[in-house]
This record gives C-alpha cells, sequence and structure tokens, in this order.
C-alpha cells in the first residue's frame, strides 16, 4: 500500500472537520478529509444561535450558508424546572439558523472542497498511527489507514492530523478521552409534522421541557415539521433490559405536559431512534503533529445549543495552530499550549452554564437525573478560565476615580515605570497565526494573569513605553494617538488612570 503525504490529513467531515479543511486549505495547505457516509434517516434537527454568524463570515461560509435556505428561529419557548412558558427573543431581533444537519455539514463540506481540500465522503477510517513525540518531526506526524467500499484499503501520512471524528473519537478514545460521571444521556429523536401550525406564539422556536427524571427539546425545521428529542439516563429505561425504543420514547412523551399539547394534533413521520449524550472531555486535547477538535474533544450537553458553533470554534483555533506551525516551527510548541488552554477554557465555560440550569431544574425536580447532573458539573475539576478584564468593576474602583480625577485637573505629569511592572511576551491569536506579543504583567491586578495588552482598544504597551517622555496629558495624548490606532479620549484617559492605580505608572515628582 503507498501512502502519499499531505500537511494535514482530517478524520471526520462534521462541522469541525469541514470548517477546519477549508481554513486550511484556504491559506495555502494540501488537505485530505476523510469522513465516513452520511446515515441521512439518523441526522438530527439542530439549533445554530446567532452568534454563529461571526464564524460563518471567518470560514467565507456566509452566502453559501444563507442560500441554503435553513429555517431561521427567533428564539426559544421554554418550560423550566415548572409549567410556566417562558419565551425568549434572540437579543436586537437576530436570528439563529434550524438545521437538518446532514444538509448544513454538505454545505461546509463543498466549500471545504471548493477551497482545495481533497474531500473523501465515503472513507472510514481504521487506525490513525502517531509519530513517536521523542522522534524530530519528519515529513510525516501521523499515518491513518481507511477503507473506501469500492476499492479497498488505502494509507495517507500527514505532517499533521486532526481527529474531527467527534464522538467516535478515532485517536481520542486512545488515551485521551474521560466521561463526566453522572451525565450519561441517550437522546431519543423521532420527526413530527403538523399542517395547520403548532399553537406556539413562534413556530420557528427551539422548545424545551423538563420534568422529574429527564427534558424534552423540539427543534423545527420547516414551520410544519419538528424533531423531538427525549433525553433520559439510559440507565433508569427498561432500553438495558431490552425494552423496545418507540414504547420508551413515547412513555417519556407522556411525562411531559406542554410537549404533549404542542403535539396532540401532530403526526409522528418516523420510528423513533437512539443517539449517546453522554458528556466527556479530553485531558489534553493535542500532542505534536496532532490536534483533538470539536466534539472529538469534549462534548458538552446539548441544552446550550453551542455544539456546533463550539465544534466551528475549536476548528478555526486548530486551523490557526497548525498554520502556524507548518509555517514557524519555533512557535509550534507555543501554539499547541495555546489549543489545549482555550479548549480547557471554552469546555469550562459551556459546562459552567450548563450547571447553572441543572440546579436551577433540580430546585424544582428533586430527582437523582437532576441532583446528580448539578452535583458532577459542580465538582468539575477543570481549572478555572483565564480571568478576563472587569470594565465595569473598574470603572467603579476608587483608585482608578482617584488617578482619573488627577489627569482632569490638569496637572503636570511626571510618569515613570511601577517597580513591579513587567513585560514579557506572550502568545496571542491573529486570524491565521499565533503570534507573540509584549504584554504588561502586574502582580496587584490579578485580572491580567497572562498579561494584558488592550484596554478599550488603548494600546497599554505603548502607552507605558511613551508615557515618561511627556509632562502634558494633551501631549501624551497626541502623541499615542500619532503612533498607534485612534483612540477616544475618555477611553484614554481611562486607561491612563488605571494605569497609575494599578502601580503600572507611578508620578516621581523628582
Ligand atoms: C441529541 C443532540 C442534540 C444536539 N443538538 C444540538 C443543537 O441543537 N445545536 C448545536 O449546536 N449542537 C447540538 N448538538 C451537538 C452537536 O451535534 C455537536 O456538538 C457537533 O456535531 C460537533 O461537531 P463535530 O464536527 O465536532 O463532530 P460531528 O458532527 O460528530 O462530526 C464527526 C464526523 O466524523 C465522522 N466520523 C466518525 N468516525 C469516523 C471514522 N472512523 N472514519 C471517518 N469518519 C468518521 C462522522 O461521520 C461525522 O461526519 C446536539 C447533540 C446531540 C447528541
Amino acid at each position: 500500500m503507498a501512502a502519499h503525504t499531505v500537511d494535514v490529513v482530517i478524520i471526520g467531515g462534521g462541522p469541525a472537520g469541514a470548517a477546519a479543511a477549508r481554513l486550511l486549505a484556504t491559506w495555502g495547505h494540501s488537505v485530505q478529509l476523510l469522513t465516513k457516509t452520511v446515515d441521512r434517516s439518523r441526522s438530527l434537527g439542530e439549533s445554530l444561535p446567532p452568534s454563529c454568524r461571526k464564524l460563518f463570515d471567518l470560514l467565507g461560509a456566509t452566502d453559501a450558508i444563507d442560500a441554503a435556505g435553513f429555517l431561521a428561529s427567533s428564539g426559544n419557548t421554554v418550560w423550566w424546572g415548572d409549567q410556566t412558558t417562558r419565551t425568549a427573543s434572540f437579543a436586537d431581533g437576530s436570528t439563529g439558523l434550524q438545521v437538518v444537519r446532514c444538509e448544513f455539514d454538505a454545505v461546509l463540506l463543498r466549500l471545504a472542497a471548493e477551497a482545495g481540500a481533497r474531500v473523501v465522503t465515503d472513507a472510514h477510517v481504521h487506525d490513525a498511527r502517531l509519530a513517536p513525540a521523542d522522534v524530530p518531526p519528519g515529513p510525516a506526524g501521523a499515518t491513518v489507514t481507511y477503507a473506501i467500499a469500492d476499492t479497498g484499503t488505502h494509507v495517507v501520512e500527514g505532517r499533521f492530523v486532526l481527529d474531527c471524528s467527534g464522538r467516535a473519537g478515532v485517536i481520542a478514545r486512545h488515551g485521551y478521552r474521560v466521561h463526566d460521571v453522572g451525565c450519561a444521556t441517550l437522546a431519543l429523536t423521532a420527526v413530527w409534522t403538523r399542517h395547520d401550525g403548532w399553537d406556539l406564539d413562534d413556530d420557528t422556536h427551539t422548545l424545551v421541557e423538563t420534568y422529574d427524571d429527564g427534558w424534552a427539546w423540539s427543534v423545527p425545521v420547516t414551520v410544519s415539521r419538528r424533531y423531538v428529542t427525549m433525553m433520559v439516563d439510559p440507565r433508569v429505561t427498561d432500553l438495558e433490559r431490552g425494552g423496545a425504543l418507540s414504547a420508551c420514547y413515547e412513555a417519556e412523551l407522556a411525562k411531559t405536559v406542554a410537549f404533549r399539547r404542542v403535539l396532540d394534533r401532530a403526526t409522528r413521520e418516523t420510528t423513533p431512534w437512539g443517539c449517546d449524550a453522554s458528556l466527556y472531555h479530553a485531558r489534553t486535547a493535542g500532542g505534536p503533529g496532532m490536534l483533538l477538535v470539536g466534539d472529538a474533544a469534549s462534548c458538552i450537553n446539548p441544552l446550550s445549543s453551542y455544539g456546533v458553533k463550539k465544534a466551528l470554534a475549536s476548528a478555526w483555533l486548530a486551523a490557526v495552530v497548525v498554520h502556524t506551525s507548518l509555517t514557524n516551527a519555533s512557535l509550534a510548541a507555543v501554539a499547541l499550549d495555546l489549543f489545549n488552554q482555550r479548549e480547557r477554557e471554552m469546555h469550562t465555560a459551556l459546562s459552567n452554564q450548563a450547571a447553572r440550569f441543572f440546579a436551577e431544574a433540580a430546585a424544582q425536580h428533586l430527582h437523582p437525573f437532576w441532583t446528580g447532573r448539578a452535583t458532577s458539573a459542580e465538582l468539575s475539576d477543570a481549572p478555572d478560565a483565564t480571568p478576563t478584564v472587569d470594565i465595569d468593576a473598574l470603572r467603579r474602583d476608587p483608585a482608578v476615580l482617584a488617578a482619573l480625577d488627577t489627569l482632569r485637573r490638569g496637572a503636570a505629569i511626571r510618569l515613570r515605570r511601577g517597580d513591579h511592572l513587567r513585560i514579557a511576551a506572550r502568545p496571542a491569536l491573529t486570524t491565521r497565526e499565533v503570534v507573540l506579543e509584549n504584554r504588561l504583567i502586574l502582580p496587584s491586578w490579578p485580572d491580567t494573569k497572562q498579561g494584558i495588552r488592550y484596554l478599550r482598544n488603548v494600546d497599554l504597551v505603548r502607552l507605558v513605553e511613551l508615557a515618561p517622555d511627556h509632562r502634558q496629558v494633551p501631549d501624551l495624548f497626541e502623541a499615542y494617538t500619532r503612533r498607534c490606532a485612534a483612540v477616544s479620549l475618555p477611553d484614554f484617559l481611562g486607561a491612563l488612570s488605571v494605569l497609575l492605580a494599578k502601580g503600572a505608572l507611578r508620578h516621581d515628582p523628582t
């Protein structure tokens, strides 16, 4: 079996794989994407929030996705914890999308191929062998073996391999994956139709209803067609004792109140099918020449409707890390660390968000299904996300207000670098590269643990460098705007006050 070598082999053609393939091919790399034949009858209807649009833009996919004509959704209708109907519209009248996943994925795969990636849609990957980590990087970081029904077994080598195979975790399952305790979930789904409307305030809404030992979820994909899913703990159904899936689905649906009302005059179009929706995460999301991307790295609760968005964001980050590693080997290790850190942060933030919802439901449904999920999420040992600067807290900080007052009074300034200030290079992301940028590090300001460069677009490093050379604030402002991108005077004064209050700069009267 002769193998050919490409820059990047991508396993899996869901949103993560297709997005990474499109970006890397657009940036000039040779890419081969291998994905299994899709079973369209098992494809889910899924909700994508309005904020996905930024990622579609980044991929250059917005026009193609708009042209595909997916149903636009204005928000959610929820019965969470009790039978009070809560209707929430997306902010500012924005709309999300309700997609049948095989159709959405096909759009992204077409865009990946158009960008130059070699997309093979009937390839079952059996094995991905990584080059030993202690061997200096060679032309191939991984050897991937796959089968195509008509032509047998094939091999491709990649300088990089991305595991984008979702829950299957072709590489992720080999020692990387940790299953979240207490979160075993089975999704039982069927498609329903009703042609005279659903008696909802807005028929485009995603619906969610909790009950004592599960929750129901429904995504419309046209105004008359909805996917209706029951999320259950498989251990408390009779499925493991050989119970019939259809009967289990109907029994769970019978526990709902609002959903039964909505489906009262609807017809179930398909027999229900099941898919695992249990949660997991990876100990580490990558190593030399290999990254776990999207659901291969971690699976968050579908409740958030952020799975596809997370997969696209993860794909962009992976593409940036691969591009950096292939074009500037000296930054490969830094880029890999950044990928691991960001993946962990993304997973932690979304898990914490789900934990808050679980705790709310657990207060109403005193059942192990909910209390177990609320507890296991609380006990998550994932590290906290990198702290972000709290602008509102700075606006109220007495030391910042005092410094602002002094600056506004127009007295002469004589500024020096603070004794404890360090300026150090830290990794940062541009649209397609990991770069090192100088940042301020201040032990007295814990929010800036990873260093800080900008505050409301004011470049703090440049400001610290320029400040000692000027005796009047207007002169300093003028010098700053001449050298750096324009900022407003209030933002400039605010940033300078923060630098003084936090000890990055100090008045030196001598
Ligand atoms: C019940 C349920 C409801 C959900 N609802 C939503 C929702 O409303 N909104 C939302 O944003 N997210 C939702 N999600 C989450 C969302 O489906 C995932 O987060 C998303 O699909 C992750 O994308 P991915 O590309 O990482 O993985 P996937 O979409 O799983 O793609 C993996 C790809 O790899 C391929 N593959 C697997 N094994 C192999 C192999 N051996 N060889 C070749 N190819 C292989 C698969 O065929 C597939 O194409 C839901 C999930 C579940 C379980």
